[in-house]
C-alpha cells in the first residue's frame, strides 16, 4: 500500500522561532527577543501530538527575520516550494515565517505556485519562550489545514490564531496582539477542534490557474512603492527611476488620490518608461479607475482592492509578461 503523503514544514525564521530571556520579565513579551533562533525541527518538538497528525518532513530554508526577505530570497522560497509540490510523496507544505512580511511571501506563492496542493503559511506574535506563546498552536493548526483534503485548490492559505485566510487579501493589521491578521473580506474559514471549517472561497485566479510561470522567472523586475503624506517630494520617485524601477506603486490618499502639485510630474513618468500604479493608503476599500485621475489618458493602472506591498508583487509579475498598462490592469481585475 502506498504511504500517505507527507507534509513538509519549511522553516524560514521569524518570531515563531524567536527566543526571549525567559518566560517572565524582559523577553517574555513580544517586543524584546531575538527572532529566528530556534530551528524548525525543534519547533515541531514543542507541539504535542504533531507527529501523529501527519507524516512530517522538516527543512530549514532560511533563519531570518522576515524584514530581511528580499525578492531574491522570496523567489528562492517559491522555487523550493514549487519543487516540493511536484513530489508525489508530498501532500502539502507548511511554511513558518515571520509575521511582518508574511503577507507578501504568501501572495507571491499564491500567484506563482502551479499546484492544487495545500500550501499554508503561519507564524507567531510571541516568541517561543513567552508565557502563552502562540506559535505551537498556530503550527498545529497549519499542519491540520495542510493535511486536510478540503484545503486543496484553495490557493495559498495563512493560518493564524485559529483563522484561515486567503493569501490574496490577508494583512498584518495589528502589531502587538495574537489576532494580528485580518482581511477586509474576512477569513475563508476557521480551525475548529483541529479541522478546517470553510465559510467562503477565494474568487480570483491563483496557483494552478495562474498565468505566471515561476520556471521562467529568475528575478523580479524592480518595482518601487511610494507612500503618500503631506508635503510630498518628486525626488523620491526620481530615486526609484534612477535605481531602474520599471514601475512605481503610488500609495495615494483615500482611494488613491494623487496630489495636484505632483500630477503633471507623475504623468511624465510614462514617457520615461515607468508605469504608475495607483493604490490606496486606506487599508480597506478600493481604487476606482478614472475617478480622481485620468487613468485611461495617462496609461496608469489601478489596483482594485490590493494593498501597496501586494500590488508591488503583482506588478512585478505582470511585467514579466507584458508592459501594456491595459493588460496589467486586467490582471488586477482577475487576480
Ligand atoms: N520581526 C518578526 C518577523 O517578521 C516579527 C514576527 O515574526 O512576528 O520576522
Amino acid at each position: 500500500m502506498a504511504k500517505p503523503a507527507c507534509i513538509v514544514i519549511v522553516g524560514t525564521g521569524g518570531t515563531i522561532a524567536g527566543v526571549g530571556a525567559g518566560s517572565a520579565g524582559a523577553g517574555a513579551g513580544s517586543a524584546a527577543y531575538r527572532a529566528a533562533a530556534i530551528p524548525a525541527d525543534r519547533l515541531i518538538e514543542s507541539v504535542p501530538g504533531l507527529a501523529q497528525m501527519a507524516a512530517l518532513q522538516v527543512e530549514q530554508l532560511f533563519q531570518i527575520d522576515s524584514a530581511d526577505f528580499t525578492d531574491d530570497k522570496l523567489l528562492q522560497l517559491a522555487h523550493r516550494v514549487a519543487a516540493l509540490c511536484t513530489r508525489d510523496d508530498v501532500g502539502g507544505v507548511v511554511i513558518t515565517h515571520g509575521t511582518d512580511t508574511l503577507e507578501e511571501s504568501a501572495y507571491l506563492l499564491h500567484l506563482t505556485l502551479a499546484t492544487a496542493k495545500p500550501v499554508v503559511l503561519t507564524g507567531a506574535m510571541r516568541p517561543s519562550t513567552a508565557l502563552s506563546a502562540d506559535g505551537p498552536a498556530n503550527l498545529r493548526d497549519a499542519v491540520a489545514v495542510a493535511a486536510h483534503p478540503s484545503s486543496a485548490g484553495q490557493g495559498v492559505l495563512v493560518v493564524m490564531n485559529q483563522e484561515v485566510f486567503s493569501a490574496r487579501d490577508v494583512t498584518k493589521a495589528r502589531s502587538m496582539v495574537v489576532n494580528a491578521f485580518d482581511s477586509p473580506w474576512g477569513p475563508l474559514g476557521a480551525v475548529v477542534e483541529g479541522t478546517p471549517r470553510w465559510y467562503r472561497r477565494a474568487a480570483r485566479l491563483h496557483t494552478h490557474a495562474s498565468e505566471f510561470d515561476l520556471a521562467k522567472i529568475a528575478a523580479l523586475p524592480l518595482v518601487g512603492v511610494v507612500a503618500s503624506h503631506g508635503n510630498m517630494r518628486r525626488e523620491i520617485y526620481d530615486a526609484w527611476v534612477a535605481a531602474g524601477a520599471r514601475a512605481i506603486v503610488h500609495e495615494g490618499f483615500g482611494g488613491g488620490t494623487v496630489p495636484a502639485y505632483l500630477r503633471s510630474y507623475l504623468e511624465g513618468l510614462r514617457a520615461r518608461g515607468v508605469l504608475l500604479v495607483r493604490a490606496a493608503r486606506s487599508q480597506a476599500g478600493r481604487v476606482i479607475r478614472n475617478a480622481t485621475a485620468d487613468d485611461d489618458g495617462n496609461g496608469w493602472v489601478t489596483v482594485d482592492d490590493q494593498n501597496a506591498p501586494r500590488a508591488r508583487l503583482l506588478t512585478a509579475l505582470a511585467l514579466t509578461r507584458t508592459t501594456e498598462p491595459a493588460e496589467i490592469q486586467q490582471m488586477f481585475w482577475h487576480y
